[in-house]
Protein backbone atom coordinates (compact mmCIF):
# COMPACT_ATOMS: atom_id res chain seq x y z
CA UNK A 1 0.00 0.00 0.00
CA UNK A 2 1.61 3.12 -1.19
CA UNK A 3 1.21 7.01 0.14
CA UNK A 4 -0.80 7.48 -3.26
CA UNK A 5 -3.95 5.36 -1.41
CA UNK A 6 -4.47 8.04 0.95
CA UNK A 7 -4.66 11.12 -0.96
CA UNK A 8 -7.69 9.86 -3.19
CA UNK A 9 -10.00 12.53 -4.86
CA UNK A 10 -13.04 13.67 -2.43
CA UNK A 11 -15.76 16.11 -3.94
CA UNK A 12 -15.00 18.37 -0.83
CA UNK A 13 -10.95 19.15 -1.71
CA UNK A 14 -10.60 18.81 -5.21
CA UNK A 15 -11.08 21.24 -7.99
CA UNK A 16 -12.14 19.45 -10.64
CA UNK A 17 -14.83 17.50 -8.52
CA UNK A 18 -16.61 21.08 -8.17
CA UNK A 19 -16.42 22.41 -11.50
CA UNK A 20 -19.83 20.98 -12.36
CA UNK A 21 -21.19 22.97 -9.43
CA UNK A 22 -19.58 25.71 -10.19
CA UNK A 23 -21.62 25.38 -13.95
CA UNK A 24 -24.99 24.90 -12.01
CA UNK A 25 -23.75 28.48 -9.85
CA UNK A 26 -23.95 30.53 -13.32
CA UNK A 27 -27.76 29.66 -14.58
CA UNK A 28 -28.04 32.88 -15.99
CA UNK A 29 -25.28 32.56 -18.62
CA UNK A 30 -27.72 29.46 -20.05
CA UNK A 31 -30.65 31.21 -19.49
CA UNK A 32 -29.73 34.59 -21.18
CA UNK A 33 -30.61 33.36 -24.88
CA UNK A 34 -34.10 32.41 -24.22
CA UNK A 35 -34.14 35.93 -22.25
CA UNK A 36 -33.11 37.78 -25.42
CA UNK A 37 -35.96 36.50 -27.48
CA UNK A 38 -38.54 37.48 -24.48
CA UNK A 39 -37.36 40.84 -24.96
CA UNK A 40 -37.45 40.91 -28.35
CA UNK A 41 -40.63 40.29 -28.83
CA UNK A 42 -42.44 43.07 -26.49
CA UNK A 43 -40.56 45.48 -28.59
CA UNK A 44 -43.03 45.53 -30.88
CA UNK A 45 -45.96 45.36 -28.52
CA UNK A 46 -44.93 48.59 -27.16
CA UNK A 47 -44.25 50.46 -30.43
CA UNK A 48 -47.81 49.34 -31.44
CA UNK A 49 -49.67 51.07 -28.52
CA UNK A 50 -51.65 54.21 -29.73
CA UNK A 51 -51.15 57.05 -27.60
CA UNK A 52 -53.43 59.22 -28.61
CA UNK A 53 -56.47 60.04 -26.29
CA UNK A 54 -58.75 60.83 -28.79
CA UNK A 55 -59.84 59.27 -32.11
CA UNK A 56 -60.13 61.75 -35.09
CA UNK A 57 -63.10 60.81 -37.36
CA UNK A 58 -62.58 59.29 -40.37
CA UNK A 59 -61.70 61.44 -42.99
CA UNK A 60 -64.58 62.40 -45.18
CA UNK A 61 -64.44 63.25 -48.81
CA UNK A 62 -66.91 66.80 -49.19
CA UNK A 63 -69.27 66.68 -52.56
CA UNK A 64 -67.87 70.38 -53.17
CA UNK A 65 -64.66 69.05 -54.61
CA UNK A 66 -66.54 67.36 -56.78
CA UNK A 67 -69.04 70.10 -58.16
CA UNK A 68 -68.23 72.06 -61.33
CA UNK A 69 -68.22 75.15 -59.99
CA UNK A 70 -64.89 73.90 -57.55
CA UNK A 71 -63.81 72.85 -60.55
CA UNK A 72 -63.55 75.99 -62.05
CA UNK A 73 -62.26 77.48 -59.13
CA UNK A 74 -59.33 75.30 -58.63
CA UNK A 75 -58.44 75.61 -62.18
CA UNK A 76 -58.66 79.51 -62.18
CA UNK A 77 -56.56 79.48 -59.11
CA UNK A 78 -54.06 77.21 -60.60
CA UNK A 79 -53.65 78.99 -63.47
CA UNK A 80 -53.48 82.21 -62.04
CA UNK A 81 -50.34 81.25 -59.76
CA UNK A 82 -49.06 79.37 -63.00
CA UNK A 83 -49.19 76.11 -61.29
CA UNK A 84 -46.60 77.58 -59.19
CA UNK A 85 -46.92 77.39 -54.77
CA UNK A 86 -47.71 80.87 -53.72
CA UNK A 87 -45.88 80.34 -50.55
CA UNK A 88 -43.31 83.10 -49.61
CA UNK A 89 -40.02 83.12 -46.98
CA UNK A 90 -39.93 85.75 -44.32
CA UNK A 91 -37.56 87.66 -47.14
CA UNK A 92 -40.34 87.82 -49.30
CA UNK A 93 -39.27 84.72 -51.80
CA UNK A 94 -41.52 82.93 -53.41
CA UNK A 95 -41.83 78.96 -53.57
CA UNK A 96 -40.09 77.70 -56.82
CA UNK A 97 -42.23 74.82 -56.35
CA UNK A 98 -44.24 74.19 -59.72
CA UNK A 99 -46.42 71.83 -61.75
CA UNK A 100 -45.51 69.02 -63.18
CA UNK A 101 -41.94 68.36 -61.29
CA UNK A 102 -44.02 68.82 -57.43
CA UNK A 103 -47.92 68.11 -56.58
CA UNK A 104 -49.85 71.63 -55.91
CA UNK A 105 -52.81 72.17 -54.49
CA UNK A 106 -55.31 74.52 -54.59
CA UNK A 107 -55.93 75.55 -50.75
CA UNK A 108 -58.75 77.73 -49.66
CA UNK A 109 -56.72 80.62 -47.81
CA UNK A 110 -59.95 80.79 -45.14
CA UNK A 111 -60.93 77.22 -44.98
CA UNK A 112 -64.24 76.40 -45.47
CA UNK A 113 -64.67 74.77 -41.64
CA UNK A 114 -63.92 78.06 -40.81
CA UNK A 115 -66.47 79.65 -42.92
CA UNK A 116 -64.29 80.74 -45.90
CA UNK A 117 -66.06 80.41 -49.54
CA UNK A 118 -65.85 77.73 -51.86
CA UNK A 119 -65.76 79.27 -55.19
CA UNK A 120 -64.33 83.13 -54.32
CA UNK A 121 -61.46 83.53 -56.56
CA UNK A 122 -60.18 85.45 -53.71
CA UNK A 123 -59.98 82.76 -51.21
CA UNK A 124 -57.68 80.58 -53.10
CA UNK A 125 -54.13 79.93 -53.33
CA UNK A 126 -51.32 77.24 -55.09
CA UNK A 127 -49.07 75.47 -52.49
CA UNK A 128 -46.91 72.45 -52.71
CA UNK A 129 -47.15 69.45 -50.35
CA UNK A 130 -44.76 70.63 -47.93
CA UNK A 131 -46.57 74.38 -47.27
CA UNK A 132 -49.89 72.82 -47.90
CA UNK A 133 -49.02 70.50 -45.08
CA UNK A 134 -47.30 73.43 -42.97
CA UNK A 135 -50.56 75.40 -43.50
CA UNK A 136 -53.10 72.73 -42.44
CA UNK A 137 -51.50 72.05 -39.45
CA UNK A 138 -50.91 76.06 -38.45
CA UNK A 139 -55.08 76.51 -39.38
CA UNK A 140 -55.22 73.26 -37.43
CA UNK A 141 -53.74 74.65 -34.08
CA UNK A 142 -55.07 78.14 -34.40
CA UNK A 143 -58.68 76.62 -34.65
CA UNK A 144 -58.06 74.50 -31.52
CA UNK A 145 -56.50 77.76 -29.35
CA UNK A 146 -60.33 79.00 -29.88
ZN1 LIG B 1 -44.13 75.63 -51.51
Amino acid sequence: MGWSAYSTPTPHNNAPAAFPGRMRAYPAMRAYPAMTKVVRSITPVIRAVDTRTTKLPPKQIEPIYNSPQYIAWRAEITSRAGRRCEARDEHGRRCTKAWPEHRVYADHIVELKDGGQPFDINNGMVLCASHHERKTFRVRVQRLKR
